[in-house]
């Protein structure tokens, strides 16, 4: 593959788009750009490592269990025991077989879920604006950068306006770096190349537009992720709690064999076969398919939640979804529609209602202060209403400022002129933290200067108020407040607008000072209509949901208390200003606790409540959209970005994108958190009940002086066929969403298996020990004591009664027949596959001899049946009945 090595940064910007081979007004042709993409590469920077077919195929051989069944084989051979031999071979190639295809189809996943959260790019091509997943960017693409972006490849600047970038990706620095032009000296270093803008750095403001010079590796990014790769390992939380799990089992395990391998040598069993038997047993016990099992069916959640519109980034967050127990979630968009309408206007002593929707009948296009309202409305707005497609017209841009063209079109002013006649020389964008924006036009009179933010800013500003027809001394402020809190507490969204005119231009660091006061704007925001009932379902789930909003506090409450996310009380609402004072006291720390709304808040104030909550020990999900919001989504155990309103920065930062923006969808993907959760842990019981009545069986057997219940390559057998495939299948099970969202939220700290499950586990292995054990003596008392119809007999109840023990892991409070378990169409997919292997098992030559089995008749095969129906009669009378397991 090419690279481009050239200092860009120290040529000028003619001389890099020579170089490059760019035409700066309509950027590379489609053909040179796929020709591009064959000789750089995808613009991506991954890791090949793990994705290559033999490193996956020689990771299932870095397995404790493998060396296990290796060191079997080899002690079959010295015996001279080929079949048993072959037969252990064959076993470890179906083991690795199975762990490659899983491991292989988990990647697949999560390379498919990797691509989808790629961050997109606009970039100019053949003299169109595009929009293209940012893998296709190639050397030489003209790269258009605005606020909120994500930076994707590097590029040298050729053009900016107001253009600053947060490199912390690169630099570590979390201070703003602003961008020019100009070519710099050589040897400058990567975080001073003022010209240059790096993959993994965030537009904080302004514009620009950079023509790339490397795309993937060969990014700056791209060679530092190279250097960190070697040391990074994808190992979930939960994958190392399973790893410690199978640990502390390896040694249990081992402890019962060596006991059972004293004991069978203390009565005479052969040497061999007691050396076989405990490594089989010690095999059987090591749930070696849990921590595939686990990555499989998080990998499947994932693809799942993807459904649901919720884009998940990484295992580890389907995980945490499951733990979280506060959400900070914005108001606008997320809890409403973000479908606005102007529903009020007030102008100096005059305010017009526009809820019967007749605005063209409206006295407000008559007041001396409207057209100068209409202007500031259309001018400080960087929407569109776009020409009509289909007949429809399409708007584009921020919901709010899209209602102010509407209005203002409605009202007969022609928002086009307006805009030609005073165009954009300068502005100040909107910023969460200031809360306003403003805009310079070149006008009749000199320049005039548009601004529009919140109320508490605007008029902080403005020492004038335009009345009639002229400004003049802002007198009445305390009677505009009340005004606004009025609206506010109505639930409207407030705006206030201000202009000034001035006869030079204004400098741009004071564009927003010495203004004069318009009026205000309220604006309806509509709930959304199932969001009472996702309240309500998260307090019955033990969530606690709190509003975090850069709005007013009126508007905040009235929302809140109407969507019954607060009682109203003032008690349950804070200033975001009260957040980040230095000095909390334990009574301000509580009443932070309490409150489940904080209005007026800025991204550093998000960023405090994150903290504060975290250090109570609480796992918190937090939303957000804007660029700012960035820092609050990383320190979240669960970063929530929304897919529509959010900016390239925050859904990099994030670990869950909501694609539709909607609170309901955060709530499913913590149920669908949960229900991942509880399967893990439901096959984990599974699993291990299955294995320690295996043990039991042969400890009990060998010290009742029964026939040898199961062989060394039987217990191999049962160990893939009942193990592995409903295990699977419970992994796949839907869960029982009522049971699940009607509980509080599990803690981090808790093991996977509690004190309550390890009860379960030893009854159900109990259980299946007792039904088990019960064919082996009844067999052995009537069948005249031979042997091997003994061992068969045993060997049959077990498989069967180990396949009806997935009915067993239903929870009491389901009925019987109908839960999630019976649900599951891969529950008896699962069953009749390992039926079905078992039948065939007799048909294969050879393999019934390797197993030492067989051909048991009908009346055996009734015992069988019989016996393997006993553990689930007595489970089911222990669990319904009498209430003792969960
Ligand atoms: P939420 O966090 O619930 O989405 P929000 O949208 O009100 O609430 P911010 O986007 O931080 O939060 O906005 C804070 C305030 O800034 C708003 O209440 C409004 O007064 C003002 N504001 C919002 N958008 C603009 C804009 N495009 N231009 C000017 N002022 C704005």
């Amino acid at each position: 593959m090419q690279q481009l090595d050239k200092r860009y940064y120290t040529l000028t910007v003619k001389q890099a788009l020579v170089d490059l081979n760019t035409d700066p007004e309509n950027g590379l042709e489609d053909q040179e750009a796929s020709l591009r993409l064959s000789q750089y590469g995808q613009n991506v920077v991954e890791d090949k490592r793990r994705k290559s077919m033999l490193s996956t195929l020689l990771r299932q051989f870095s397995n404790p269990i493998v060396w296990m069944l290796l060191l079997a084989t080899g002690a079959a051979f010295v015996f001279r025991h080929l079949v048993e031999a072959v037969a252990v071979l064959i076993v470890i190639l179906i083991n690795t077989t199975i762990g490659f295809l899983m491991e292989r189809q988990a990647i697949r996943s999560m390379d498919k879920l990797k691509s989808l959260a790629r961050a997109k790019a606009k970039v100019l091509r053949n003299g169109e604006r595009r929009t293209l997943d940012s893998a296709d960017l190639v050397p030489g693409d003209l790269l258009l950068i605005q606020a909120g972006d994500l930076v994707t490849a590097d590029a040298r600047l050729i053009s900016v306006n107001n253009l600053s970038l947060k490199e912390s990706a690169l630099s570590g620095e979390s201070t703003q770096v602003a961008k020019n032009t100009a070519p710099l000296s050589d040897g400058i270093p990567v975080a001073d190349r003022s010209n240059t803008v790096f993959k993994g750095t965030e537009v904080i403001k302004g514009k620009g537009v950079g023509v790339i010079f490397s795309t993937g590796r060969q990014t700056e990014l791209g060679k530092i992720t190279a250097l960190a790769q070697g040391a990074s390992k994808e190992a979930t939380p939960l994958n190392k709690k399973l790893r410690e799990l199978s640990v502390r089992l390896i040694w249990l395990t081992t402890a019962l064999t060596v006991l059972i391998f004293i004991s069978g040598m203390i009565r005479g069993e052969s040497l061999l076969l007691m050396i076989e038997t405990a490594i089989a047993l010690a095999i059987a016990c090591i749930p070696e398919g849990l921590p595939v099992i686990s990555t499989l069916s998080l990998a499947r959640g994932m693809i799942g939640l993807l459904k649901k519109n919720v884009l998940v980034k990484t295992l580890e967050s389907v995980q945490t979804l499951g733990e979280t127990q506060v959400i900070f979630t914005d108001k606008t968009g997320t809890l409403t529609e973000n479908e606005m309408r102007v529903r009020v206007v007030a102008l100096d002593g005059f305010i017009e209602d526009f809820s019967d929707e007749i605005s063209h009948n409206k006295q407000l296009k008559y007041h001396p202060a409207f057209h100068l309202f209409s202007k500031a409305a259309v001018l400080c707005n960087d929407a569109d209403l776009q020409d009509r497609i289909n007949g429809e017209p399409k708007a584009v841009g921020d919901p709010e400022e899209v209602a102010l063209l509407r209005l203002s079109g409605d009202l007969s002013d022609d928002i086009e002129q307006i805009r030609t006649q005073n165009p954009r020389m300068a502005e100040v964008p909107f910023d969460s933290q200031i809360k306003m924006m403003g805009t310079l036009h070149s006008c009749e009179n000199g320049y005039l200067t548009c601004v529009k933010g919140a109320w508490e800013e605007v008029s902080g500003r403005c020492s004038k108020i335009f009345r009639e027809g002229q400004p003049q001394h802002f007198d009445n402020k305390t009677e505009w407040n009340r005004k606004v809190e009025e609206l506010a507490r109505s639930g409207l969204r407030v705006l206030s607008f201000a202009f000034r005119i001035s006869e030079d231009i204004p400098q741009q660091a004071m564009l927003l000072d010495d203004l004069v006061f318009i009026g205000i704007a309220g604006f309806m925001d509509p709930a959304r209509p199932d969001i009472k009932e996702s309240i309500l379902c998260c307090q019955q789930a033990g969530i606690k949901v709190v509003m975090v909003t850069g709005d007013h506090p009126g508007t905040a409450v009235a929302i809140a208390t109407a969507i019954g996310l607060s009682d109203g009380e003032p008690s349950s609402h804070i200033h975001g200003k009260e957040i980040l004072e230095k000095h909390l006291s334990a009574q301000t720390v509580d009443r932070l606790l309490q409150a489940s709304v904080f209005s007026r808040v800025d991204p550093a104030q998000k960023l405090g409540l994150v903290s504060l909550y975290q250090q109570q020990g609480l796992v918190v999900g937090m939303t957000g959209d804007g660029v700012n919001d960035a820092p609050a989504l990383r320190k979240a155990d669960i970063g929530i970005a929304m897919g529509v309103r959010g900016t390239g920065a925050a859904k990099e930062a994030a670990d869950l994108i909501i694609n539709d923006d909607a609170f309901t969808s955060i709530l499913a993907a913590i149920q669908y958190g949960r229900v991942i959760f509880d399967n893990i842990q439901t096959f984990v019981i599974y699993l291990l009940s299955c294995n320690l009545s295996e043990i039991l069986i042969v400890a009990l057997a060998s010290f009742l002086e029964l026939p040898m219940p199961l062989l060394p390559l039987q217990i191999l057998f049962l160990n893939m066929i009942t193990d592995v495939f409903p295990a699977l299948a419970i992994g796949m099970s839907r869960g029982e969403p009522e049971l699940v969202m009607n509980r509080p939220p599990r803690k981090p700290s808790e093991a996977i298996v509690s004190k309550a499950n390890w009860i379960s586990i030893v009854a159900y292995a109990g259980c299946l020990t007792a039904g088990v054990l019960g064919a082996e003596f009844y067999v052995f008392s009537t069948a005249g004591g031979e042997s091997k119809l003994v061992n068969n007999v045993t060997f049959c109840t077990l498989i069967l009664a180990q396949l009806w023990n997935v009915f067993n892991m239903a929870q009491r409070k389901t009925p019987f027949f109908a839960n999630q378990i019976t649900a599951n169409k891969y529950v008896w997919l699962a069953i009749f596959f390992c039926l079905g292997a078992l039948m065939i098992t007799y048909q294969i030559p050879a393999l019934p001899s390797a197993l030492s089995l067989v051909s048991l008749g009908h009346g055996l095969f009734g015992i069988v049946l019989v016996f393997s129906l006993i553990p689930v009669v007595l489970v089911q009378l222990l669990k319904r009945g009498f209430g003792i397991i969960g």
